[in-house]
């Protein structure tokens, strides 16, 4: 019966690629060629901050595979992952699910956050936390597309999200239109911890969509470090590369 039901709900709203919209097979997918045209970060990259190495370099042969970023200056954060590079083909879908309501997109992401962070989930985490929006910017835009991917990702991987507990004390411009210098005084200090105890002693998980010079996340873990996490990793859909 359920078949039934499940093939006649298939012929009236059928599975639709989330990037191109071509009609395919699994529900909150995409088709082979969208998938083609993505970038997906793979082996090998950099242990702590998951930057991948060009393969045939000497970084990518050696056992160690930590970048040259992160053995001269030791990460705020534990371990960073993405799931794909940001560019030009990904980057459409991204502002879709931040800005234009295609919520649906977090199901198939969450999918892609789980395999992508399988190195900070054999670490351990304890708690989930979305990077937070300000006031004024939930109000526009009424929901907080990292709080969606925290909470997709954590019915796959059974850790708990909590979504109140780091906030954004002021309304900051966006990082996107500001040089990497600005995007540094942008947001300092903009966060802050609003029940340290929730957090004490945590292993923490920040969750973000996009990940572009880090400063958005590295100013979110250190809040959190101060407030007494153990640890902080990050983990977004994407990322850029520098060139
Ligand atoms: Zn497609
Ligand atoms: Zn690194």
């Amino acid at each position: 019966m359920i078949l039934i039901l499940k093939t006649l709900l298939n012929l009236i709203l059928p599975n639709r690629c989330a990037y191109c919209g071509k009609i395919i097979e699994s529900e909150h997918s995409i088709c082979t060629e969208c998938f083609s045209k993505l970038h997906f970060i793979s082996a090998p990259y950099c242990q702590i901050c998951g930057t991948p190495f060009e393969t045939g370099t000497e970084l990518a042969s050696s056992s160690h595979l930590i970048c040259p970023d992160c053995l001269s200056k030791k990460p705020i954060t534990r371990l960073h992952r993405s799931c794909i590079v940001y560019d030009d083909f990904s980057k459409k879908t991204l502002l879709d699910f931040k800005f234009n309501d295609k919520i649906f997109l977090s199901k198939l992401f969450a999918k892609w956050l789980k395999v992508a962070g399988a190195d900070i989930f054999e670490k351990g985490v304890d708690v989930m936390v979305p990077v937070p929006l300000s006031f004024q910017r939930i109000l526009k835009r009424k929901y907080n597309q990292s709080a969606l991917l925290a909470y997709d990702l954590s019915k796959l991987i059974n850790v708990e999200v909590l979504p109140h507990t780091l906030i954004k004390i002021r309304h900051t411009k966006p990082q996107a239109a500001l040089s990497e210098n600005l995007r540094l005084t942008n947001i300092k200090n903009a966060y802050a911890v609003k029940n340290p105890n929730q957090i004490k002693g945590k292993r923490i998980l920040l969750i973000d969509d996009v990940m572009t010079t880090g400063s958005t996340l590295n100013e979110c873990a250190k809040t959190l470090l101060k407030a007494g996490a153990q640890s902080v990793d990050t983990l977004t859909i994407a990322r850029t590369l520098k060139k």
